[in-house]
């Protein structure tokens, strides 16, 4: 498979104090005025922070938002209030704000400048928007933002859950490329080798130092947002997303209340692991354990029933998608698991 363009940022600060300068990178690019949508709930210190540093730049905002709702019909009603002097787009905040924000820069075709203020998965810099569409979930195209802005120093101060969330959501890249090569070995689904090596490098990176100091904050954000760009190249999900997250979206399906997203992937990656043999199940429960990730499992355990029935789910949840989920009935195993292992221990009631 071949793509014949690929999109990726072309303006990258990953660093402490960057929404600071926010104003700075906008007005360098000559795309003023821009139009800022925000989190609900977001503190008011990093919006005025971002504001000012517009202002500091002779830039006001041509449309300022806060989003309430991740839905389509939120970007279309939010799109029809752009004025058309708008030059970019820009979300700060959580992955709504974010997904919202790149949709509707998408549809009013303007460049899209994305600042999570978390880093609790790869949605900020992927080339989809997981937006609802009349209620319903959907993964809608839009291509990567043209700017990825990530200030360290507002990242290193998100809730520890968010945090572990984000390493979740980056241990999936083991089980997913794992997956996309035993499509490619079982039916020959397309690999696209680059893709892979740099999903697969980039936690490599990050395991060099998976703490939640300034240079950890750094190589997960630079991960995760490689995890976007190799989805970009490869033109589909497949370098960042395989059996782990059909088992996420299922329990998405299933939970009255999803938690969040990489919380669901870690643990659905460390168990999938186990069936896909090789070293990646060792890696990826080292990992876990010295971030701390199954602390904020066992803050609020996951339910072995719900699961149970999203890992019996999750191969029929997405339509043609290869995965070792494909081959086996995998709970046994991971029950087994869940019972045993001394590193779930408390992490399921
Ligand atoms: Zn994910």
């Amino acid at each position: 498979m071949k793509n014949t363009q690929i999109n990726v940022p072309w303006l990258v600060r990953i660093k402490a104090g960057a929404l600071q300068r926010l104003g700075l990178y906008l007005a360098r690019s000559r795309l003023t005025p821009a139009a800022l949508f925000y989190s609900e709930g977001m503190l008011p210190s990093i919006l005025d922070g971002a504001l000012q540093s517009l202002r500091d730049n002779g830039i006001s905002p041509a449309l300022l938002r806060e989003v309430k709702e991740a839905s389509a019909e939120e970007a279309v009603r939010l799109l029809s209030a752009l004025p058309s002097s708008c030059r970019a787009m820009i979300g700060i905040g959580g992955g709504r704000a974010l997904d919202v924000a790149k949709y509707t820069a998408f549809l009013a075709g303007l460049p899209y400048f994305a600042a999570p203020t978390s880093l609790s998965n790869d949605g900020f810099c992927s080339p989809q928007a997981s937006l609802t569409v009349e209620g319903k979930r959907r993964s809608l195209l839009t291509g990567p933002p043209e700017a990825v802005v990530v200030d360290l120093a507002i990242c290193q101060r998100a809730p520890l859950p968010l945090w572990h969330s984000g390493v979740g959501d980056l241990c999936s890249k083991f089980t997913a490329i794992s997956d996309w090569k035993l499509a490619f070995h079982r039916r020959g689904d397309p690999v696209n080798d680059l893709a892979a090596l740099i999903s697969d490098a980039s936690v490599f990176q990050f395991m060099a130092n998976p703490a939640s100091d300034e240079e950890g904050v750094r190589l997960l954000a630079t991960a995760l947002m490689l995890s976007g760009v190799a989805m970009e190249i490869a033109g589909s999900s497949r370098p960042a997303s395989g059996s782990e997250h059909l088992i996420s979206h299922a329990l998405d399906m299933t939970r009255a209340r999803p938690r969040l997203h990489g919380l669901q992937t870690g643990m659905a990656a460390y168990l999938v692991s186990s069936l896909q043999g090789g070293s990646h199940h060792e890696k990826i429960g080292e990992l876990l354990a010295r971030t701390g990730f199954w602390e904020s499992i066992r803050k609020q355990p996951f339910s072995k029933e719900e699961w149970r029935i999203a890992v019996e789910r999750a191969p029929s949840v997405k339509e043609d998608f290869y995965t070792i989920l494909s081959e086996r009935d995998a709970w046994p195993q991971f029950a087994t698991m869940i019972a045993h292992d001394q590193a779930l221990i408390g992490c399921f009631e």
